[in-house]
């Protein structure tokens, strides 16, 4: 017998969003100095949330001389001040994280149980983290006095918006880097708020400078020559763009690109975890995860057993609303998202795999995607090569360890993978042939400010997170 859930809304009254928004630039927010503007929707309902100003030339200038001033006096700051200012910023953070976990529900989709207990913990937790190292960099194995870079231009994309700017701002502070960033075109609005943190935290003006626009706005901000370090988090494509863009002039650069990973279950798995691993792996955050686990290898002697839970498991996900409590899945984050999870998965049919999916009844309006799986799938199909970015399973198998290792890393990527075994040394011998940044070893998707993060081939170069997120944003 199954019970039906009552609604479970979380109320949106927590969240006051203003009609519009400028630029946040020299601790102050303006228009766009040609008047330009965009607007953000809610992606669940397409309801248009406000208006945000779309920065040009002159505004990238002006953000990018405000942070130059700023840098000579915020770089010269004692690390433990530094560090006052990002402590404050974590606990304003924690503070108000119930309105910033509704807000990033509703710009950006995501359920609120996963932006209320898994974004904004994170995003809390990295702030401090970085905060706690920004009296400690003398003592971290880079000489006596690490220096800063200057100023860090940032661009990040929209499935995790204020955790990947955690990701950028907390590190590059702690460092005494001072910082231009750039939110995805359709996720502004949480960047936007933390600014205003930013002016109840009194962190000095020009510190934090945030432009909003779209891909124009964040190719004329790498380029910028006031700019002394580039990050960037996005599609592979976009990363090699900037790469041509900085090669040559000085400029440091970290890119943390797409991904392709192999979540891998071998026979003596306990098939009740591995599954929750698996759903978790793919259908966290609608499978908007660079280091989802999208390609499920698993042991030919357990394939069917594996797949019979799965397909069970994945009858009791929850489609809908993000802002109520018990929605597993929300809402595609744009019109074109959709559009191109639709077209890989039609080719995924259309070369030949088999497409399921449990009866779900979508909302009418809105960008939705039921949880989908393929099975029959080749190394060759364009479902098993190319990043998704979307609540669809490619699953392969296997028969030994070897294949496995070869499967997984049959891929231009190489940012995760995911072992289940009940064998350690299984894990370790995988763990060291597996080409990925980050291997889990039964669980997956598991994030800590204090583990580093990041790819090897066309997942990008630099990590973040950990101490060796800092050395990003220093001289060393
Ligand atoms: P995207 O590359 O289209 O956009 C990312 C950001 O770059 C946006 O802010 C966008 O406005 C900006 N941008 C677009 N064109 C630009 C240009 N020419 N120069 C400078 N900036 C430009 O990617 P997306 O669709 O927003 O994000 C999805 C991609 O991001 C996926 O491939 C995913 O795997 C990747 N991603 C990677 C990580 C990671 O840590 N490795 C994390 C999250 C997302």
């Amino acid at each position: 017998m199954t019970f039906a859930y009552a609604p479970a809304l979380e109320s949106r009254a927590v969240v006051d969003i203003a009609p519009a928004y400028g630029l946040f630039i020299d601790g102050e927010f303006r228009e766009a100095a040609d008047g330009k503007v965009f607007t953000s929707i809610s992606p669940s309902s397409e309801e248009v949330l406000c208006e945000v100003a779309h920065g040009g030339s002159k505004d990238i200038d002006t953000a990018v001389r405000a942070a130059r001033r700023a840098y000579s006096t915020w770089s010269a700051l004692p690390g433990a001040e530094r560090g006052k200012y990002l402590f404050r910023i974590a606990r304003i953070i924690q503070e108000r994280s119930r309105e910033l976990a509704v807000l990033e529900s509703l710009d950006n989709g995501k359920p609120i149980r996963e932006s209320r207990d898994v974004d904004l913990p994170l995003v809390a937790a990295h702030f401090f983290y970085y905060a706690g190292w920004a009296d400690k960099l003398s003592y971290a194995g880079w000489g006596p006095d690490p220096k800063p870079l200057g100023v860090a231009g940032q661009v990040i994309p929209w499935n995790f918006p204020l955790l990947m700017l955690a990701w950028k701002i907390a590190p590059a502070l702690a460092c005494g880097n001072t910082v231009v960033l750039k939110p995805a075109e359709t996720t502004p609005l949480s960047a936007l708020f933390f600014a205003d943190i930013c002016r109840q935290a009194a962190l000095p003006k020009g510190v934090v400078n945030i432009l909003t626009g779209d891909g124009s706005t964040g190719a004329e901000l790498v380029a910028h020559p006031g700019i002394d370090k580039v990050a960037f988090t996005g599609s592979t494509e976009v990363g090699k763009a900037i790469a041509r863009t900085v090669a040559g002039t000085g400029k440091k650069l970290t890119l943390e690109l797409g991904g392709k990973a192999a979540n891998i279950v071998f026979d003596d798995a306990p098939v009740d975890q591995a599954v929750e691993g698996i759903v978790g792996g793919i259908f966290f955050n609608q499978g908007h995860v660079c280091c989802a686990g999208s390609r499920l290898l698993v042991q030919e002697s357990v394939a069917d057993e594996v797949l019979d839970a799965l397909k069970r498991r994945m009858g009791t996900l929850r489609v809908g609303n993000p802002l109520d409590k018990n929605t597993d899945i929300g809402a595609i984050n744009s019109a074109e998202q959709l559009a191109r999870i639709t077209a890989l998965a039609a080719d995924g049919e259309a070369e030949g795999a088999e497409r399921w999916a449990p009866a779900c009844q979508l909302p009418s309006t809105g960008f939705w995607f039921a949880p989908t799986l393929f099975t029959g799938v080749t190394q060759a199909h364009r479902i098993a090569r190319e990043e998704i970015f979307g609540p669809v399973l490619s699953v392969l198998t296997f028969r030994t360890p070897d294949e496995a290792v070869q499967k997984a890393n049959n891929t231009p990527y190489g940012l995760s993978a995911g072992v289940w075994t009940e064998k350690g040394s299984r894990i370790l011998w995988m763990a060291d042939k597996l080409r990925a940044g980050v291997v889990w070893a039964n669980t997956f998707n598991k994030f800590d400010p204090a583990s580093p993060f990041g790819g090897f081939k066309e997942s990008g170069f630099g990590r973040e997170g950990g101490r060796h997120g800092l050395e990003a944003y220093l001289n060393v």
